[in-house]
Order: C-alpha cells, then structure tokens, then sequence
C-alpha cells in the first residue's frame, strides 16, 4: 500500500513538472524552495510541487521555509510545537508590561506555561502569589527580587542577564526593574494553565477586604487605608530602589535571612558540556536546591551545529529561543514528522518521549532554553544508546558496515559540529 502511494505521488509530481515547464514557469517558482531536502523526486525543479500560485502572508512565509516547503522526510499529522510571543497579546501598564504563551495558546503544553515581561527602571511586579511554581531567566538588564520563606525568613536579591530565580508555589515575591534600563525576563510555571493575570495580588486582596477586618488585622485606624487602590495594580511604576544591602537589613529584620537562595547564577556557571559544536549548562534541584519542580538546560549551537537527536524520557520540553534561528523536526512515531522553524522570542514544545533535534540554520549563534517539570534533567542521546548495545544487533537493523558503526560518537556530545 505505500509502495503504492509513492509511485501515485512520483507521478503526480511528474505531471506537475510537466505542466509548469511548459508553461515557463517553473524556474520562478523553484525559487520559494528555500528548505532543506525538498527532493526532485521526479528529477524536476524543486519546490514547485509545494509552490502557490494565489496570494500568501510573505513574512510568515520567509520565516517559515520548513512549513511552506516541508523536507521530503516530513510525514503525517504532527500538532504544532511552536508559538511566537510576538503573537501574543501585550499586556501594557506603566511600569512594563507582560504577554504569555499558555496551553490555550499551544495546546499541547499541558505540562508549563510562560511569560515574557518587561519592566522600566523602577517598575514594579506587585507582591503577589501563586498555586504554581515560578522559574524565571533573566534576558536582559538588572532587577530586585523580594521573597520570604514559611517562616518568615526575607529574602532580597539583585539578579542580573544570565541569572535565574525560583519561587515555590504559595511563595510571596515582587520584581522591580532597576537602573538604568529596568529588565525584560522569561518566567515559567509548572501548569500548563496557569495564567500570569490570575494570581493573588497585594493590592486586589486589600481592595476587597472590609476596613474593619483591615483596621483589626493591622492594629491601625480604618481611615489609614484611605489611599489604597481600589483595583489590582498589577504592573506599576515606582522610584528606583537604592542600595541591595539597605533593603536587605531593613527586610530582615528580627526573623533574619532567608538560608534558601531563591536565586542562582546559571550563565557564570561552567559549561556541562562544551563541543565543537557548542555548549550545554544545566540547572537542576543538584546544583539549585529551591528549583524542586523545574529542571532547565541553556543550550547555545554555534553556526551549523545541531542539539544532536536524542529524547527526554522524564518529562515534555519546553522551549524559548532567546537568540539566532534555528529549526526543529519531532518523530512522533508511527511515521509521523514535523519540522518548524524558530526566531528568537519562539516558544517551543515537545512531549516527553518523542524524538527531536534542533538544528542552527543561520549565521550565527542559536541560544535557546529547554525546560522541564522535573526536579532533575534527563535526555538519551541516540548516538549513546546505538553506542552502547551490541554491535552486530545495530548493523542488523541499520544495514551499515562496522566503519559507519565505529564512527558514531560513543558518548553524548549534546551538540554535534556542522
Ligand atoms: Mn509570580
Ligand atoms: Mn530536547
């Protein structure tokens, strides 16, 4: 039956160059054949069975060569495991705004949802609190995070690009932007439902609760909440804060600091592994105790390189890519492949168990996150599993010679060279 199906498509795609040759056209339209593998099955021009001769979204196109011409090796129904931010809607307030990428958005991301924020200089993320835990890497610029733990130990930090925080679930915190430029950051939470705008607010609990329970509970006059806002304030602006070690005693207190760092210094730490090809560093609950729910790796590819084929047995990967372009094909078995392209700024997804790899496909270097809802991070590397069984049963199976076996790499190299 598929034997079947492939000599009906040889011949169509025959017909079809026959039809667009002669009508001189066909070397026009070879050129929107910008993606990989597209093979001339019937020795014709390629692309120009995948080509459209009604108008289309140019820039979508442009951005996504893997989906307007899909390589060859691209086969069934695979649900999509991409979505831009840039699509998002943006919730603007003064003092920064937020836009999110949930399982409404991307439905198969069940597992996490994220947000990406910005906040000016001085601008606050109101304390608040959440039934989801909050991972976060900072993207650029500098902010003050505040925190405490259960029994009231303060936590103040200053985190910085590269840095990434973790707060558990039920956990109060606030983020303010700080000189000169505030910050933009990546928070992730361990729900694929959970909605950055439905969390519990200072401000909004204040506002709904009688001045007479306020006036018992604080110990002070009913009129003094006079000024209180009567609506969440969400994303605010505020003045600057000063010096880290200030906020820090004034915070503290009698009850002290807090002994759990809420944050940690991911990109400063040394590479797990570093390839030809790239590098790999990995957070986890070993080397970041507060991160009990979240695991994430921070992958740069350098040009032509490629996050080698491999899976995660323990959980589904979510993505950002924070720079460069790059593009992912997911086997989702039983002959099903897809293949997206990613921008910087593009969520992700893959369900635990199925394979993928990511591939650098412009000029300079891919830096994308993986996350995952796990306290430890786990992939198999195909080339480590094919490594690692009994030589004859791999070539049985391939139908390769032992040469092509020996050369596999043995170990996980994470990122393969171009
Ligand atoms: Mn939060
Ligand atoms: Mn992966």
């Amino acid at each position: 039956m598929k034997l079947e199906n492939e000599v009906s498509r040889r011949r169509f795609l025959e017909i079809g160059s026959a039809t667009l040759a002669a009508a001189g056209v066909a070397g026009a339209l070879s050129k929107t054949a910008g993606a990989r593998g597209q093979e001339s099955a019937a020795g014709g021009e390629p692309g120009q069975n995948s080509s459209s001769p009604v108008p289309q979204n140019p820039a979508l196109a442009t951005e996504n060569p893997d989906s307007v011409t899909p390589p060859s090796t691209d086969h069934g129904n695979v649900e999509p495991f991409k979505y831009p931010f840039s699509v998002s809607h943006k919730r603007v307030e003064e003092g920064g705004w937020a836009r999110q990428v949930t399982v409404q958005d991307l439905p198969i991301a069940t597992t996490l949802a994220g947000v990406n924020m910005r906040l000016t200089a001085g601008g606050i993320r109101e304390l608040h609190w959440h039934s989801a835990a909050e991972w976060a890497f900072m993207l650029a610029g500098s902010a003050r995070i505040t925190a405490i733990t259960p029994i009231g130990k303060s936590f103040v930090s200053d985190v910085h690009e590269g840095d990434v925080w973790n707060f558990p679930s039920g956990i109060p915190h606030s983020i303010q932007g700080l000189g000169p430029d505030g910050c933009e950051f990546l928070l992730v939470f361990d729900d694929g439902a959970f909605s950055e705008y439905d969390t519990v607010q200072l401000t909004d609990w204040v506002a709904h609760t009688p001045r007479e329970v306020l006036s018992k509970n604080f110990g002070v006059p009913p009129t003094a909440f006079d000024n209180s806002p009567k609506h969440e304030l969400y994303i605010f602006q505020g003045e600057v804060p000063g010096p880290l070690a200030e906020d820090r005693s004034a915070a503290a207190g009698t009850a002290g600091i807090s002994p759990v760092s809420f944050d940690y210094h991911f990109r400063a730490q040394t590479p797990d592994k570093s390839t030809k090809g790239g590098e790999v560093r990995i957070v986890d609950s070993k080397n970041f105790p507060a991160a009990t729910t979240i695991a994430a790796a921070l992958v740069l590819v350098h040009p032509g390189g490629m996050r080698e084929m491999h899976w995660h047995p323990n959980a589904d990967e979510w993505m950002y890519f924070i720079k460069g372009k790059g593009r992912m094909t997911v086997f989702a078995a039983s002959g099903r492949a897809r293949t997206m392209d990613f921008d910087a700024g593009d969520v992700g997804y893959v369900q635990k168990t199925f394979a993928h790899y990511i591939e650098n496909t412009g000029d300079g270097d891919l830096e994308f996150l993986e996350m995952f809802r796990s306290s430890y991070y786990q992939d198999i590397s195909l080339n480590n599993w094919l490594s690692h069984v009994p030589p004859e049963l791999v070539q049985a199976h391939l139908r390769i010679d032992k040469a092509t076996l020996d050369a596999i790499p043995k170990e996980e190299d994470v990122i393969v060279p171009a």
